[in-house]
């Protein structure tokens, strides 16, 4: 019987290279982000994570810390997806999907790296797929850059290897908005997948007016248009245009996300194994959506990430966020004509370099 020995956590606040904005959640000058490595009785070690957009970061290494690992230390280890219900049971009541979720995704990743470490098998041939690479799409936090920033910035990605690209939207002027995705159309070309993500800022009327007035664009995509509680007014955009709604990195239950198929009646849940309890978590997300015969995508966290959907039969879209978490790991991701490859490592298949994230601890 393998039993918890270990957890060490690690809380870091990491600078981004230029401040990020989008429509709702303002200025990003850094991530945060939670580490935890767990140690197994039979010397197997694992490591998992988390991260925020710069707020909320100390509280999860602090929930992990003081109420997750008092209740795991010495505890007989379970298959992933028991430890993770074992967690969320006891500490739903203070901070359901909130905190709790964030710091059990921590936790979940580093039970399956130690797991598939100690059992020599990297994550995506655990899931069922050996190597299979990834359809990924670069997502921009540009709304602050101007026009021609925005260009550039986005010819730069397509130069680096990217061939689909997600702006944000949620300007002032309605009409700032759609000669942007005008101008982006343009760069891309016809046929290139092109997504667009609100962040929640519009109401249902606006957001219905902007999908019309988007609809001549060709866009693959129309994320979270408005707040992400209201399933019903999701029903209501997408009923009312053609092109396809996307959302999930809001939603941190599998309640929510059932709520956003079921209810809202999204064509992409896009879950976040670092808000949505872990890969445990991505994969009820992931099964959710093969029930109603739609693709999985990803947000964020894309080192991890593209071994999770490399496994899976119905993979959507990677996203290649603009947190450039991968930077801070041994042998970084990389982008080739519009696809990543996972890793062959045996474990969850992201391990960071500690010299380089060092700099950056708490
Ligand atoms: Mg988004």
């Amino acid at each position: 019987m393998k039993k918890i020995e270990l957890i060490d956590v690690g809380y870091y606040v990491v600078p981004l290279e230029s401040i990020l904005v989008d429509a709702l959640h303002g200025e990003h000058k850094n991530f945060e982000l939670v580490t935890a490595t767990v140690k197994l009785s039979d010397g197997s070690i694992g490591t998992g994570y988390t991260y925020t957009g710069g707020f909320g970061g100390a509280a999860i290494a602090k929930m992990i810390e003081s109420d997750l690992k008092p209740l795991l230390i010495g505890k007989e280890v379970l298959p992933p997806e028991q430890m993770m219900k074992y967690m969320n049971t006891r500490i739903h009541y203070v901070a359901r999907g909130g905190i709790a979720s964030f710091a059990i995704s921590a936790l979940d990743i580093a039970f399956w790296d130690a797991d598939l470490k100690g059992r020599s098998i990297p994550l995506c041939e655990a899931l069922g797929s050996k190597s299979q690479k990834v359809k990924t799409y670069y997502g921009g936090i540009d709304l602050a850059f101007t026009e021609k920033e925005l260009l550039d910035s986005l010819q730069k990605q397509i130069e680096n290897g990217h061939t689909s690209v997600k702006i944000k939207l949620g300007k002032a002027d309605e009409k700032e908005d759609i000669a942007r995705v005008k101008a982006v159309r343009k760069l891309v070309g016809d046929d290139a997948i092109f997504m667009v993500d609100a962040n929640m800022i519009w109401s249902v009327p606006q957001a219905i007016r902007m999908a019309k007035a988007l609809e001549e664009y060709n866009i693959f995509w129309l994320e979270e248009p408005t707040n992400p509680d209201d399933y019903e007014g999701y029903a209501k955009i997408g009923q009312t245009t053609t092109i396809p709604i996307a959302m999930g990195e809001n939603l941190h239950t599998i309640y929510e996300h059932e709520l956003a198929v079921k209810v809202g009646r999204i064509s992409y849940p896009i879950p976040d194994c670092s808000n949505i309890c872990g890969i445990s978590g991505f994969l009820q997300v992931a099964k959710l959506a093969k029930e109603y015969s739609l693709p999985v995508s990803s947000h964020g966290m894309q080192e991890l990430h593209v071994n999770v959907l490399a496994g899976l039969e119905n993979r959507g879209y990677l996203e290649f966020h603009s947190f450039p978490i991968y930077k801070y790991t041994i042998d970084p991701i990389q982008v080739k004509d519009g696809y990543v490859e996972p890793s062959k490592d045996p474990g969850v298949g992201v391990n960071f370099d500690w010299d380089i994230l060092g700099q950056y601890k708490q």
